[in-house]
């Protein structure tokens, strides 16, 4: 286990290069596909036809060969539910085996002088700093404007995991403490033992991510990217899920289009939700469900296709995109209600023990 001392006044000269900055933007939006969105849809979103979505994770400027971007191999698990590779995933780092995890663990404390990434990448290797940072991500993203709340004077602790394999490396606890918005708060990877995937909590035992009241997927292990209009565009959301998890239409819907612009968007589903008028497509499906064609009205709750992996896609997830009735991207985090789930009973108990150990060394010294 390390113990990295707060920031140093040496300024590292690579924190102001172009290189740096383009590394910054890159991870900073997590995933999303800046360039071929720009390049291949530049069109704004017409009124009442929603444009087909940008690309997926991987399409990077700074990535132009097929390998997937850090932050689309960040979200990439390789593995099939069940394998062996896969387990690792499923909390083991967390949960039932600590002593074994415990003697990798990693801690880093940081006040900030510069970007969440700037700092990272001054003390780590840089696939460490892309991996670490991303991950940071999509965690903070639930506290923090990244782009205008990270701030001079800012404390961040993180105790991780580190793995030579993207597909182990997992924050277990983080603390971030904004003087910009007054707050100090942690979060505890937690699995609950009856659930499919571990969860980022709060002290308290509530989710972090929030959740859609009427969502289009219910088993999915994490929001790996939200919707961005600014720097890397991405126009929706996306769940990371295991290729064949149920999507279904969270709302009495009309089916407008299925399987447009394959090539990009994989398997796809533009629905209507008759109510609201707002339009929602789904992305990188590997089915659709028989009987799903335009025209068809589907229920509140039916399920429509299976999540995969198809398309201008680097890792398992739906993208879910939704439009106002006249064709402006909506944020469904902030158009939808929304709820943070909390632990109950043994899970609470539980946890309440595990973020007590991982809180102390979060914030030993
Ligand atoms: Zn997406």
């Amino acid at each position: 286990m390390s113990l990295l001392k707060p920031i140093s006044t040496i300024d590292s000269p690579g924190g102001g290069s172009a290189w740096g900055k383009l590394l910054l933007g890159l991870v900073l939006g997590l995933a999303g596909g800046f360039l071929a969105g720009r390049y291949l849809y530049p069109a704004r979103p017409k009124p009442g036809r929603p444009p087909p979505a940008a690309a997926e994770p991987g399409a990077s400027p700074l990535r132009p060969a097929p390998g997937p971007s850090p932050v689309a191999a960040a979200q990439a698990p390789a593995a099939a539910p069940g394998t062996a590779a896969d387990l690792p995933d499923a909390g083991t780092a967390a949960g039932d085996a600590p002593a074994a995890a415990a003697e990798e663990l990693q801690r880093l404390e940081i006040v900030l002088q510069r970007s969440i990434y700037t700092m990272l990448a001054r003390r780590l290797p840089g696939r460490r700093a892309d991996v670490l940072n991303a991950h940071l991500g999509r965690i903070l993203v639930w506290w923090l404007d990244l782009r205008r709340d990270v701030a001079r004077g800012d404390l961040l602790q993180v105790l991780y995991h580190p793995s030579q394999d993207i597909n182990e490396f997992r924050i277990l606890a983080l603390r971030y403490r904004s003087s910009k918005r007054g707050f100090d708060r942690r979060a505890f990877f937690f699995k609950p033992a009856a659930a499919r995937y571990g969860r980022y909590y709060d002290e308290e035992g509530r989710e972090v991510e929030a959740r859609l009241t009427h969502s289009p997927i219910e088993e999915y292990e994490q929001i790996t990217e939200r919707m961005n209009l600014a720097g890397r565009r991405h126009h929706g959301v996306d769940f990371k899920a295991d290729e064949g998890t149920p999507v279904v239409s969270p709302y009495r819907a009309r089916v407008m289009r299925v399987n447009f612009h394959t090539r990009m968007n994989g398997n796809c589903l533009d629905l209507r939700y008759l109510q609201s008028g707002r339009r929602a497509l789904y992305l990188h499906l590997s089915q659709i469900a028989p009987g799903i064609r335009p025209g068809v009205i589907v229920e509140a709750g039916q399920r429509v296709a299976l999540s995969g992996n198809t398309g201008r896609s680097f890792a398992p997830h739906l993208h879910y995109e939704l439009h106002s009735p006249r064709g402006r991207l909506l944020d469904p985090f902030l158009a939808e209600p929304t709820i943070h789930r909390a632990l109950t009973g043994a899970d609470l108990e539980a946890f309440k023990v595990r973020a007590g150990e991982l809180s102390s060394r979060l914030e030993s010294k």
